[in-house]
Formats: structure tokens, sequence, C-alpha cells
């Protein structure tokens, strides 16, 4: 198969002399590898001209996780609890994630991916679970707890995309995220919701690949073939579409 180019969004980071870098989690990276994509950094500090040029080279674009999205993008004000807003990642993801829906380029999305997506169609989002939703599971694990541990089932519509992807429609995922999809976003379907009603994950039915969970697939892939299927079922995606052009 050939190895298409999988562009993955990165965070700006500073360190403590107030010195920008740009940064993404490695397990992404090596998740991308083990499936077949060859991973390249987005960074969110170019021009739109460069962001544009960068775009039309990759086959596929991951939005990755991360901290909370401006909330002005869905028209509401700052919670106390939205934190690290990062104005130039906001801005790059929701442009590459807007254009990627418009020409069909094979997109995915984790966690903050999941929420950005949705907000870049029009959806809007909870910016505390813990506050706004009752009776809520505990779906922030704090920093000590191991990032592949299973906190909570979700269950798969056994028609959607990702069921087929799965081979599972009631798997149990990893939860580090107290925000979640508020009001969905025209022409995404959801397909996945924990037992407190969350959305778990969300596709278009329409488009080549279009898939995000709002959990860290990329923390289980060494654990569970079926999340290292959703990395690869997009790679493919990725591939067919270089293909294709
Ligand atoms: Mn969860």
């Amino acid at each position: 198969m050939y190895k298409p180019l999988i562009g993955i969004t990165a965070a700006v980071s500073s360190d403590q002399y107030g010195k920008e870098f740009l940064r993404v989690y490695a397990k992404n990276i090596t998740a991308l590898e083990k499936a077949g994509g060859i991973p390249i950094v987005i960074p969110c500090n170019l021009s739109s001209e460069t962001l544009r040029l960068l775009y039309e080279r990759v086959d596929g674009v991951l939005l990755p996780g991360g901290g909370d999205i401006d909330p002005s993008y869905y028209g509401a004000e700052l919670h106390p609890t939205t934190n690290s807003i990062d104005p130039q990642r906001d801005q790059t993801e929701i442009t590459v994630a807007r254009w990627a829906v418009d020409e069909k380029l094979p997109i995915m999305g984790i966690c903050r991916g999941h929420q950005v997506f949705n907000v870049a169609l029009g959806g809007t989002l909870i910016q505390d679970i813990a506050s706004e939703v009752t009776p809520s599971l505990v779906h922030e694990s704090d920093s000590s707890t191991p990032r592949n541990l299973l906190a909570h089932s979700v269950m798969v519509d056994a028609n959607s995309c990702l069921a087929g992807i799965l081979h599972h429609t009631q798997p149990l995922v990893n939860s580090i995220h107290h925000q979640a999809i508020g009001q969905l976003a025209p022409g995404l379907r959801p397909t996945a919701y924990s037992p407190d009603g969350i959305i778990e994950a969300v596709e278009i039915p329409e488009h080549p690949f279009a898939l995000t969970v709002q959990w860290h697939p990329e923390d289980l892939v060494d654990d569970s073939d079926s999340m290292l299927n959703l990395f690869r079922a997009f790679v493919i995606a990725a591939a067919k579409r270089h293909e294709a052009v």
C-alpha cells in the first residue's frame, strides 16, 4: 500500500523563559506510523497561504488531543474551568477541519480534535461536564492515572463506520476530558455514547473518512487491535485519496 502523508496539528508550548515551541504528543506519531502512515507536523503559526500549501500536500489530517477551545468560537462565555486556550491552534485546526470536510480529505479527531471538529462545523461544547451534566460518570481522570486505563464503556451504533472499524459495539475506552460536544453540528452523525449520554464519537456518512472520538486511541494501540484499526482505517482512506488525485 502507498504510505500516505498524514498531517498532525501541533500545539504552542512555552518554556520557563517564555520561548515558544510547537509540540505533538509522541504516541500519535507512533500510532500513525504503526498504521502505515508517514506523519508530518502541521505547525500552527503558519501564514494562511503556507498553511494552505501544506494542507494540499497531505493525504489526511489528524486533529489530536489538547487544551480547551476558545468558547467565543461557539458563541459562549468563558467558563471558569475552561483552560489552556491556544488561539493559533484553534484558528489553524478550525480552518483545516472545514477544508477537509468541504474537500473530502480524510480527517480523524481525538479528544480536543473531536470537539474542534464539532465547533468548526457549527456545533457547541459543554465546557465542564462535572458541573453541567448530572448525573455523570467521571470522564476526567487525574494526571497520575495511566492514560490507557479503561474508564467507561461506549455504546456504538452498529450501523456506523466506527462499529465496522472496531468490530465492537460496546468497547471500553479511556477518558481524559472535562469538556464534551453540546449541540451537534449540522451534518455530523453521533455514533457512540457513554452510558451518561456524552457523545463519544461522530462521523460524516457521505465523507470518505471524517471520524472523531472523544477518547484517546493512541494510548490504547498497544493493548487493542481494534484501537489500532481506527488509525489503520484512517491511513487506508488517506492512501486511497492519494491514489485518486
Ligand atoms: Mn469519556
